[in-house]
């Protein structure tokens, strides 16, 4: 049985419900996030609210909750021209991705959220990728995170687990998990402190949480949230 797990945590909606999950399925559950110089700090700064959040409002899992790392992972910003490490305006490119997309991106995450899995003695990696919904990022599909697992193993020589609780799932039923795992203070606590939009928005308060409204992460997260609250 696992009971050890590292899980991938932006601040953002998504790893949040995915860090629940975790800590209502193992022990000891330690997070790990990278700098690459996005544009905006926000997010980064998103995830410490939402930790000390978590640890204060549930109780039963905060002595579950291990460090939290934060890897430096600047090179990025050196080998991707992107919306997310540049300042540059959201779009769609021609090959159907957005200008979003940082290439292998995942795969960098996965290794390095391994490697330091193996040090920590972590066996399940545990991350927010989701076929489901837009994006259409080919790190993120379920054949590549298998992949990754089979990789990681053999080149690691250490069986790892990556669990991906929200693959198949959309954004009204990520909702609906978080509802499930923690009740309706883990859906308040994700409103109020986890960020998603791409524009660093933390001035717009909607319904569904602080951002802009328009840029595509905004957009899902509001449509969720109207179908969510409207099945309750
Ligand atoms: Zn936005």
């Amino acid at each position: 049985m696992h009971s050890r797990a590292l899980v991938l945590f932006s601040g953002g909606q998504d790893s949040t419900t995915c860090l629940a999950l975790a800590l209502s399925k193992y022990e000891h559950v330690e997070t790990v996030a990278f700098d690459y110089g996005q544009r905006h700090h926000v997010e980064l700064e998103a995830r410490l609210h939402v930790l000390a959040q978590i640890k204060a409002q549930f109780p039963h899992w905060a002595g579950k909750m291990g460090e939290d790392h934060l890897l430096d992972l600047s090179v990025l910003g050196q080998v991707s021209e992107t919306s997310l490490t540049r300042d540059m305006e959201f779009k769609m490119e021609e090959g159907g991705l957005p200008n979003t997309f940082v290439p292998g991106r995942n795969l960098l995450f996965l290794t390095l959220a391994a490697a330091l899995a193996y040090r920590r003695d972590l066996e399940v990696i545990v991350t927010g990728v989701c076929e489901t919904d837009f994006s259409g990022y080919p790190d993120c599909r379920d054949d590549t995170m298998k992949a990754m697992q089979l990789a990681l193993s053999l080149g690691m020589d250490k069986r790892y687990l990556i669990e991906t609780p929200l693959m198949w799932i959309d954004k009204a039923q990520t909702w609906q998990l978080a509802h499930q795992l923690g009740g309706q203070p883990l859906v308040d606590l994700i409103v109020e402190h986890t960020h998603t939009c791409y524009l660093g928005d933390r001035v717009h308060r909607h319904a569904w949480g602080y951002g802009c409204g328009e840029c595509p992460a905004c957009v899902l997260r509001a449509r969720g949230f109207v179908r969510f609250v409207a099945t309750e």
